[in-house]
């Protein structure tokens, strides 16, 4: 089990990823009050002794505190799941990379699909809040996924590389997350052929926008992952782990996924 929490990092908390060991990441979205949010981070907590893979859960901020009082020093890390691309400033409602960092979080969320499609997020502006992750010491995870309709187009790799190179930031050493929107709480998943397509292609976008760099960015995929399918999907070549919703609300589905992480 590697420990994930901030202040058990190394100064480089990439040299984590070098070990190759997947993620399994928990992305709560608007869900929990302080008391349940504590409490199910007391559950993953419990049971991460003895997985062979990398944890983190994304509360909400609200939550973050009481999350944080539970996970820390422990082998869980801490996210959030959205940052301002300023370090401080008139921007009502928003959360500065700088102050997740202080409140205890490793690592921070931007891009997910919820946000581009309900908040009219874009790329660039994704990009801008990656590398604000990265100044803060945060480890991004920078979300990209096609529509359906996009998909049925036959244009999913090409749309899906182009935010990849338009989203991540240069000296980029963080996480992309590979989410069809279409397979986002919906039961349905792409086959484990078109996974691996998927971040094949998106390695090869990697390698084009980062140079050799590219070859050590993990790649998470994301889309209805549950205890069922985990491990199917997370032997594909080159998922490096998984960002999980719905089943990240419940503990023993939770460590079940992480349960089927491949070992490093
Ligand atoms: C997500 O929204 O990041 C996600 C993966 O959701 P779900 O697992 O519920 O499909």
């Amino acid at each position: 089990m590697v420990l994930f929490f901030k202040k058990e990092l190394p100064s480089n908390p990439l040299s984590l990823r070098r070990k190759m060991q997947q993620l399994i990441a928990g992305n709560w979205k608007m869900n929990l009050l302080r008391g349940p949010a504590a409490a199910l981070a007391r559950d993953v907590a419990a049971g991460a002794a003895g997985l062979h893979c990398g944890l983190a859960v994304f509360p909400t901020f609200t939550a973050l505190a009481a999350v944080q009082a539970v996970l820390r020093g422990g082998p869980v890390m801490l996210g959030a799941q959205d940052c301002h691309v300023a370090v401080s400033g008139a921007f009502t409602g928003d959360v500065a990379a700088v102050m997740l960092a202080d409140a205890g979080c490793g690592a921070v969320i931007v891009g997910h699909s919820e946000r581009r499609q309900c908040h009219g997020e874009t790329s660039a502006g994704v990009q801008g809040k990656a590398a604000a992750a990265a100044a803060a010491g945060l480890l991004a995870v920078v979300c990209v996924g096609e529509t359906e309709a996009e998909r049925d187009a036959g244009h999913a790799e090409r749309l899906v590389c182009r935010q990849v190179a338009e989203s991540v930031p240069a000296g980029f050493s963080g996480v992309v997350a590979y989410e069809p929107i279409w397979a986002i709480g919906t039961g349905r998943t792409p086959t484990q052929q078109d996974v691996a397509a998927m971040h094949g292609a998106i390695r090869a976008a990697l390698l084009r926008h980062l140079g050799p760099d590219g070859a050590g960015v993990r790649i998470l995929y994301g889309g209805s992952v549950n205890p069922e399918n985990a491990a199917g999907l997370l032997a594909v070549p080159d998922v490096g782990g998984a960002l999980v919703g719905g089943a990240s609300l419940d503990a023993q589905k939770f460590l079940a996924i992480a349960a089927a992480a491949q070992r490093g």
